[in-house]
């Protein structure tokens, strides 16, 4: 009957969830190759469940190597395909926990593809920003006899250490009025870092949709003499939630970070000056200070050094065990990324033996 189905869909989405509990889980994705040229050879010989082995074609010497994470997906899946199975993971955060989904990978892998979708944007191929809003804002809907929840964004980049509010007014740094209408956060109620930048109130898709175009058009604003800022910088959506229980009233808080990292290719500091040289400092600086968290944290060492970059600072609570973690590891198939693509995975599965303490809800 429809009583039992629902049952045993929400047992399903529990055990999903607990499921979530303990470690940062890792997914992978490998990018399609972007022209249809027969010649094109996959450096990507096998994938199956969570197991994906990285061969290299023999003429080129033969090898293979295999990797293992919660999940890979090959290059034919689609964004909704993708988005469904992070969907327990992102309704959590209406039951008031926190969680952190970060995109990693070389420029040009995909990570912008997975978090916000292609430059020809249809509902189809929008990426998880989207998707993951959309979802919150149905779900809420379908509790509203029982719940009322707020949701709000911030949007900020991180670019040369320097942290950059993108909700602003166009192609200004003057924040939107109703800012200070919103009541309900500061970093001790939610458990996590909340950047200092505007906090704009949405309630449809449609709001999202105006704000994520507001960002786009200020992250392109700094962008002057450079050709793609986007790849140098990282940026974070962050979303906070606010649920009354309307019976007990009980408040529960949730927020979640949708982080789309700078590119993680080591620049050759040889063949670049000036501008491009100190971006690229700033880059390997904060990867390099997230790779030194994930390891200390590996180790259980009791000091994890947060501090040591804007980008950890922000994820500090994240990676620490107050949420559930998804990092999303994108490769590209083609041989000349080969050596990033054998780095980026071994990255990826240190990352996956990191241990985090049970998620806890904010109350
Ligand atoms: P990154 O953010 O890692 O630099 P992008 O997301 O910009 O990479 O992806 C590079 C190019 O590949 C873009 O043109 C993007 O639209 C395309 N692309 C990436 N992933 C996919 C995918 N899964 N399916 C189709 N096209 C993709």
């Amino acid at each position: 009957s429809g009583y039992h189905r629902v049952l045993e869909e929400n047992r399903k989405l529990y055990n999903q969830v607990q499921d979530l509990k303990g470690s940062i889980r890792v997914y992978c994705r490998v990018r399609p190759f972007l022209s249809e040229r027969s010649s094109y050879v996959s450096t990507v010989e096998h994938i199956e469940d969570g197991n994906i082995t990285i061969g290299t074609p023999s003429k080129y010497g033969k090898g293979c190597k295999s990797f293992t994470f919660n999940k890979v997906f090959g290059q034919s899946l689609t964004q909704a395909e993708v988005f469904s199975d992070m969907q327990p993971l992102i309704r959590s955060v209406l039951d008031g926990y926190n969680v952190c989904i970060f995109a990693y990978g070389q420029t040009g892998s995909g990570k912008t593809y997975t978090m916000v979708g292609p430059k020809d944007l249809t509902e189809e191929n929008q990426g998880v920003n989207y998707r993951a809003l959309g979802d919150l804002f149905v779900l809420a809907e379908r509790r509203k006899d029982t719940f009322r929840y707020d949701v709000a964004v911030q949007m900020i980049e991180i670019y040369n250490e320097q942290v950059r509010d993108l909700l602003v007014i166009d192609g200004s740094n003057k924040r939107y009025p109703f800012v200070h209408l919103i009541l309900f956060l500061t970093s001790s109620q939610t458990g996590l870092n909340v950047p200092d930048a505007s906090l704009m109130p949405v309630s449809s898709t449609s709001d999202v949709i105006d704000l994520m175009n507001l960002g786009q058009r200020n992250r392109a604003v700094g962008a002057t003499a450079l050709n793609d800022r986007s790849s140098r910088s990282h940026s974070c959506l962050t979303v906070h939630v606010q649920g009354k229980d309307l019976t007990s009233g009980t408040i529960l808080r949730g927020c979640m970070h949708l982080v789309d990292l700078a590119g993680s290719e080591r620049v050759n500091k040889s063949e670049v000056t000036g501008d491009r040289l100190k971006e690229a400092q700033h880059i390997n600086k904060s990867l390099s200070a997230l790779g030194d968290v994930i390891a200390s944290l590996a180790q259980k060492n009791t000091h994890v050094p947060y501090r040591n970059s804007k980008l950890t600072q922000l994820l500090q609570d994240s990676l620490g065990g107050q949420a559930k973690t998804l990092m999303f590891v994108h490769i590209s198939p083609e041989l000349d990324a080969l050596a990033e693509t054998i780095s980026t995975l071994k990255f990826a599965e240190r990352v996956a033996t990191v241990e985090l303490g049970a998620a806890q809800v904010n109350k």
